[in-house]
């Protein structure tokens, strides 16, 4: 807690105790990096600043503001859980870790943070940081994704809540945190800053002491993460059609992966190219010289390896197969929600709305 008081990032999120910027940026973290995260909340704190706003916000701004972060329903729940917080709590987010549970999306951590950062409730954490740290100073055996090291792990991070309960005072903290808060925060921040998955700096580590792993020399070792699962390559063809200088795009329906999110029209196809140009052809109904090749794209998201290969086409009359959709200028497709594979095409096309 001393080390975090001195060393805390000066981080948006950390200059106010407001629960619903925190459980914003909680959110917003997950999966993806601090320095990513910092120009999205803050867009997001302008657009939206209270709770009310966000409750109210349609999907389409809802997504726009989200667009780039990826797995839509993390926001999708954020908003349902705003809206059961407007109906069932007067707009007042619970303080409480059971009560928080029951909201949409709010898993243990995302209760643990809010109620530990927000409220200085006595509530442990662990995300993948805090599991790091644990796991080196603990040596914990087996992967902190399996339900017994994380049991242990959770033990770990509610017997230090107990601890920092017993501490006779507190050291001075940003935003003069809670000791909970900043004993969780502290955590999270060793984790990000110090206790890094490859080359930790163990020399600068507050806790280097007390640290099993760094003693035994095997640092390296801990946490025992299995290996991932090799990447599955994906191939698609996405058709840029134009007419009248403007494109035809599809809106993803109800029940489809990233619903509501927008696109060009796409077809998955092989991963042999040689196999994809045939298709191209097929799938349009279009001679091969009217296809204009544009720039591959290629995208990356969670096990898949997805290529995108990319070509213009100028037709009056939409083919059957990709008959839904509709005509957009460039303007209107600056204010849509895409795919970060199809917002990279758009970007590659208009380079003002990248
Ligand atoms: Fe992590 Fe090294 Fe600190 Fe152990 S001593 S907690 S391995 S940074």
């Amino acid at each position: 807690m001393s080390w975090f008081g001195q060393n805390a990032r000066d981080l948006p999120w950390r200059h106010s105790r407001d629960p619903y910027g925190i459980w914003v940026s909680e959110v917003m973290l997950q999966q993806t990096q601090v320095q990513t995260v910092i120009p999205y909340w803050n867009r997001w704190m302008t657009a939206l600043p209270t709770l009310q706003d966000l409750a109210g916000v349609p999907e389409d701004r809802l997504l726009k503001l989200w667009e780039g972060l990826g797995y839509y329903s993390r926001v999708r729940n954020l908003q349902r859980a705003a809206r059961a917080v407007m109906h069932q709590y007067h707009g007042r987010i619970p303080s409480q870790r059971s009560t928080l549970l029951e909201l949409p999306g709010v898993g243990p951590y995302t209760a643990g943070a809010i109620a530990s950062l927000a409220f200085n409730q006595p509530e442990p954490l662990v995300d993948g940081n805090v599991a790091r740290v644990l796991s080196r100073l603990n040596r914990i055996e087996g992967d902190p994704r399996d339900s017994a090291p994380r049991d242990q792990l959770w033990q770990l991070a509610q017997g230090l809540v107990t601890a920092a309960g017993e501490l006779k005072s507190v050291p001075s903290t940003p935003m003069a945190a809670g000791r909970y808060s900043a004993l969780n925060q502290g955590l999270m921040e060793l984790g990000a800053t110090v206790c890094l998955p490859r080359n930790p700096t163990c020399l600068l580590c507050p806790v280097s002491g007390q640290c099993q792993a760094h003693r035994t020399g095997e640092v390296d070792r801990y946490p025992m993460v299995r290996p991932r699962v090799k990447a599955t390559r994906v191939r698609y063809l996405v058709a840029v059609v134009t007419h009248a200088g403007k494109w035809w795009m599809r809106k993803r329906n109800v029940g489809e992966i990233n619903q509501g999110l927008w696109e060009f029209p796409q077809l998955e196809v092989t991963d042999d190219p040689r196999e994809a140009s045939i298709s191209a052809r097929n799938w349009l109904g279009v001679p091969e010289s009217q296809l204009i090749p544009l720039p591959r794209i290629r995208h990356a998201i969670t096990r898949y390896q997805i290529t995108l290969d990319v070509f213009m086409v100028s037709l009056k009359r939409i083919p059957d197969v990709i008959k839904n959709g509709e005509w957009v200028t460039s303007e209107e497709v600056g204010e849509l929600a895409l795919t970060a594979a199809h917002r990279k095409i758009a970007g590659s096309l208009l380079p003002r709305h990248n």
